[in-house]
């Protein structure tokens, strides 16, 4: 217990140090339309680039960023970036079609008094338009405390920026709430994924909440998609974008240019 509890002081130090000198950096990972093979979206995902230790994963870091309510200051620059970079995006590839941007909050930012003044200065200095950004939120969060996430979703959404349901299916079952909630899409969980056209009961929960989310009207993507097999299953159930290693990994930016430079003449394995 004593060593754990200091390893978690050791890990805060550092990602207090880490918040003062910028140590983050944000990748991207494309959400690509089944239909035309296009990048529609692209996901920013937070790295911390560690001095001693490398390249560290959200996994390892997270979970005590949202217990110390460090994710607040992180995540408010992760928005800034993101939304900067999706605007060099569009002034390089303007002949291009538009990429949204989805950034991931998280409950803590949630709770923030400021967040919705902070989503919109980010799209102010950078001159993005509200409809070019999108934010995950997780079910989990919503059965936290609904009626006050359903508030801020709304004022959220009154700004213009479009809302997913990440994780869809991992947590606590929302079903029957998702018709409440101001969402536009679904990110189906990846362990959903996992055994896709392999396994028989996985497909038919896949199967029922892409129907699900198109009675409700909104718009399906697969997390997590790794080979064809998967992919060809989701193109027969409908299912409306994909993101998954498939595609590609999550990339730097300097990386991510490419894809998004060549979109949609992006060369897609078949
Ligand atoms: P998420 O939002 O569900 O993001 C998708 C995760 O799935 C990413 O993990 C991505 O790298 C991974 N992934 C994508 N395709 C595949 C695939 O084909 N196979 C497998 N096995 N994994 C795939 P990552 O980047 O490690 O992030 C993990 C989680 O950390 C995210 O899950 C999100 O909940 C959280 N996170 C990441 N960046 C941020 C951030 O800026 N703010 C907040 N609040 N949370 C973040
Ligand atoms: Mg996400
Ligand atoms: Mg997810």
């Amino acid at each position: 217990m004593y060593t754990r509890n200091l390893k978690h002081l050791d890990l805060e130090e550092d990602l207090r140090r880490a918040i003062d000198s910028d140590n983050f950096e944000v990748y991207y990972q494309p959400q690509v339309t089944l239909d035309t093979r296009t990048i529609a979206e692209m996901e920013a995902l937070v790295r911390w680039q560690h001095p001693t230790g490398g390249l560290v994963m959200p996994s390892e870091f997270i979970q005590i960023t949202e217990e110390t309510g460090l994710i607040v200051p992180i995540g408010e620059r992760v928005m800034e970036e993101a939304c900067r970079q999706a605007r060099e995006w569009r002034y390089q590839n303007g002949h291009r079609p538009r990429i949204t941007m989805c950034v991931n909050l998280s409950m803590r930012q949630l709770q923030d008094p400021e967040l919705v003044d902070k989503v919109e200065r980010a799209l102010r200095s950078a001159s993005l338009d509200a409809s070019e950004l999108k934010l995950e939120i997780t079910e989990t969060m919503v059965m936290e405390d609904e009626e006050h996430v359903i508030g801020i979703l709304r004022d959220l959404s009154a700004l213009g920026v479009r809302i997913a349901l990440d994780d869809f299916g991992s947590g606590y079952s929302v079903l029957n709430h998702v018709k409440d909630l101001p969402v536009d899409d679904l990110k189906i969980d990846k362990s959903f994924i996992e055994g896709l056209g392999e396994n028989t009961v996985n497909d038919a929960i896949v199967r029922l909440i892409v129907d699900f989310a198109h009675t409700l009207g909104l718009k399906v993507t697969a997390e997590g998609v790794e080979n064809h097999r998967q992919l060809a299953s989701l193109t027969a159930m409908k299912c409306d974008l994909a993101q998954g290693f498939y595609f590609s990994k999550p990339l730097p930016s300097e990386a991510a240019a490419t894809p998004v430079a060549t979109n949609p003449l992006w060369g897609v394995p078949e």
